[in-house]
């Protein structure tokens, strides 16, 4: 995946020297196809319109560029936004941007729901470098008067397909009248559906386009199997198949968040450490999740597509479709968790009967028949087991008392301090779609310990201007 006809590191294009410090400290050898597409005119200063999927370095690929750019600019306001649509993402690319950042004085911070606005205001006031935000939750902070971005030179979406997906797009446009029109974008999506291509025309001016057009396919490397099996023994296949002890770490996608707990549950109870990310958990509990599962504590981690948006783990091995996901981009996305940048992996997606349809659909998708396959010595006449999916008089009787112990949480709590309980957010919930309890943002401290000079020395006499967008440097 990384192989390209000339072999050219991150040192022919303008990235500052700091930065590419940072890239051979990542491991970076070779720029990523969309990198060697996006990173020349990002850097001039041009919008670009991307198409890439997650596994792709589309991450290093918008951030080199502004990274780039806001070391020859004045600091003290935030000049970069990056909006995603989950805070997973977010935080990831907040990482990302530290990672970069590491020999330069600049500083980033994340803005999304579910935790206190207080550090993320003091980002605002400080004027952050770079900002990364869900759309729902800068809207909130954009009701205050310290939230003003008039500064902002470079704007990039991510994902914004998925953005669209989660009913973003009144929330994004409602952003925009916050932002400058003079500025760069960049604008990235797996897919480019009309939907899309419209947004980007009303954000982007003479973008320069990238990426691979609606490649929906999978990373090549890759192993795609079908697993054909009947419903109810979906979680007997899968205890059967890390039995067979080829599969170690493994991330397994279910269609609900409901049943993402009930397949925890009978992993944990046949003695498999697993555990599982999905909305309606708490940030911190997602946050365990995934450290856990990061440094081997599970073996398992169940989760459903919106939650897993964002994850990056290096080297997963594997990748199990539990359901077939109802649409094909989901399924490219999914298995974009293994044999991220280049590396193998192997995708299993357990199929019945009745999501043949949606399975022919993802194959029609790929552009080939995925190979079936099954697991060896595994009864598939056997009894069924116990269904995965609750009633639903029980699950709106479990959420219904979830609520009146939160509201009467919430009221003890407003007793106490002597406030409203009305006015108490439950924890753990979400402001708009998708993005409710989040970690705590980290406006990272101004860590600047080495500042590689030589091309990237702030200058004030970088003015913007110059047309729209910043200037070509
Ligand atoms: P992304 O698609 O941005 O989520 O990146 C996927 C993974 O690829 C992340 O773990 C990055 O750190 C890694 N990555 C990004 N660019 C490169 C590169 N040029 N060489 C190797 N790994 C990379």
């Amino acid at each position: 995946m990384l192989e390209t006809p000339v072999q050219e590191g991150f040192e022919s294009f303008k990235i500052a020297p700091a930065l590419l410090r940072a890239t051979r400290e990542l491991g970076y050898k070779l720029p990523t196809p969309i990198q060697k597409m996006a990173l020349p005119p990002a850097l001039e200063g041009k919008d670009v319109l991307g198409t890439a999927q997650t596994g792709s370095g589309k991450t290093a690929a918008f951030l080199l560029p502004i990274l780039s750019h806001l070391l020859t600019r004045p600091r003290g306001t935030t000049r970069a936004l990056i909006l995603a649509p989950t805070r997973e993402l977010a935080a990831q690319i907040e990482q990302s941007a530290k990672d970069l950042m590491k020999f330069t004085p600049l500083r980033v911070a994340s803005i999304f729901g579910g935790v206190g606005m207080q550090p993320q205001e003091k980002a605002f006031r400080s004027g952050v470098d770079v900002l990364v935000a869900t759309p729902g939750r800068l809207l909130d902070h954009f009701n205050h008067s310290y939230a003003r971005l008039s500064d902002l030179e470079i704007l990039v979406l991510d994902e914004a397909d998925r953005m669209l997906d989660m009913g973003f797009l009144p929330d994004i446009r409602r952003v925009m009248r916050h932002l400058p029109t003079k500025r760069q974008t960049l604008f990235f999506s797996a897919t480019m559906p009309d939907s899309i291509e419209k947004l980007s025309s009303e954000l982007l001016q003479n973008p320069v386009r990238v990426g691979v057009e609606r490649k929906a396919a999978p990373a090549s490397g890759v192993n795609q199997t079908v697993y054909p099996v009947p419903e109810d023994l979906k979680a007997e296949l899968l205890l059967a198949l890390l039995a067979e002890g080829n599969v170690k770490d493994v991330i397994v996608f279910t269609r609900t968040k409901h049943r993402a707990n009930r397949v925890a549950e009978k992993l944990v109870k046949a003695g498999i450490s697993a555990e599982r990310i999905h909305g309606n958990r708490s940030q911190s509990a997602r946050t365990e999740a995934l450290a856990g599962f990061k440094s081997g504590k599970y073996q398992v981690l169940v989760a459903t597509d919106i939650a897993a948006r964002g994850i990056d783990i290096d080297s997963l091995g594997h990748v199990v479709n539990f359901d077939v996901p109802n649409v094909p981009d989901d399924y490219i996305h999914r298995v974009g968790r293994t044999a991220r940048a280049g590396q193998s992996g192997e995708a299993i997606t357990f199929c019945s009967p009745g999501e043949e349809p949606d399975l022919k659909a993802i194959e029609k998708a790929v552009g080939r028949k995925i190979p079936r396959d099954v697991v060896n010595n595994f009864d598939y006449r056997a009894k069924k087991s116990e269904k995965l999916e609750v009633p639903i008089g029980v699950r709106v009787a479990e959420i219904q008392a979830r609520k009146a112990e939160d509201r009467a949480r919430a009221k003890s709590k407003a007793q106490a301090s002597g406030t409203s309980a009305s006015s108490t957010p439950a924890q753990g919930q979400s402001g708009r779609g998708g993005q409710g309890s989040g970690r705590s943002s980290s406006s990272q401290p101004s860590k600047s310990p080495r500042y590689d000079q030589g091309g990237a020395q702030p200058s004030s006499s970088s003015a913007r201007g110059g047309g729209r967008g910043r200037s070509s440097r």
